[in-house]
């Protein structure tokens, strides 16, 4: 059977990537591995330094870049955010299949790269409510939150691309975006798990079974 495949999620800050990563993690704990990602924005409260982000200066990060450490990076929102290759291959060395949570320059970087992942999209149901969940989510000032909310404007436009994401997934209700998740990546879990089961099986108690291909 062959290994499974790197998933790359992007979407809107504030579509509930993280959310949904967390649980994903924590139902299939040996199953996936997150890539830690690079950043020079500050940490947010309950953000550990190792786990959520590495969080490094701007000249560190800039070094590590010259010196090709990086297999993608980007400047979102008035930091740099990137993907180390050593975080992909720590992932990898485990026999993991590795998560990366980037923004939609990543995944254009990423095209060009021979990672060969599953690319899905979280989206919110709309841009009001995107900008009520990141409100709620205190962790934005004003000036951060509508850079934010401009680049969700433009990102959901770009995600529109024929071929640029193999599942969207909108996610009104957590629980039927969790399930399409799921769904989603069962193909993977299951190479994963090395067990010889069909994905019916896999999620027999799961009420959620549509797939969005795109
Ligand atoms: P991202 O990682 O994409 O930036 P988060 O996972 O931090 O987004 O989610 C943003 C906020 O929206 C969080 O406060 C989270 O609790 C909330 N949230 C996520 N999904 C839902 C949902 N389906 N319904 C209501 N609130 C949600
Ligand atoms: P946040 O500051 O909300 O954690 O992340 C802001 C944006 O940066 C999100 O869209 C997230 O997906 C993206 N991001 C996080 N890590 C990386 C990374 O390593 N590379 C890229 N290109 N984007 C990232």
């Amino acid at each position: 059977m062959a290994a499974p495949r790197p998933v790359v999620i992007s979407g809107p800050s504030g579509a509930g990537k993280s959310m949904l990563l967390n649980k994903l993690m924590k139902e299939y704990k040996d199953v996936f591995g997150f890539s830690v990602s690079h950043t020079t924005r500050s940490p947010r409260p309950g953000e550990e330094n190792g786990k959520d982000y590495h969080f490094v200066t701007r000249d560190t990060m800039k070094s590590a870049i010259d010196n090709g450490e990086f297999l993608e990076h980007a400047e979102f929102s008035g930091n740099m955010y990137g993907t180390s290759k050593a975080a992909v291959q720590d992932i990898q060395a485990k026999n993991r299949i590795c998560i990366l949570d980037i923004d939609m320059q990543g995944v254009k970087n990423i095209k060009g790269t021979d990672l060969n992942p599953i690319y899905v999209s979280i989206q919110p149901p709309s841009i009001s409510v995107l900008e009520t969940r990141l409100r709620d989510r205190r962790t934005e000032s004003e000036e951060s939150l509508q850079q934010r909310l401009h680049a969700a404007q433009k990102d959901l436009e770009i995600s529109k691309e024929p071929g640029l994401f193999d599942v969207i997934i909108v996610n009104d209700n957590l629980e039927g975006a969790y399930g399409q998740l799921k769904d989603a990546l069962c193909e993977e879990i299951t190479k994963a798990k090395k067990v010889d089961s069909s994905c019916p099986e896999l999620f027999a108690d799961s009420p959620f079974k549509t797939h969005i291909r795109v």
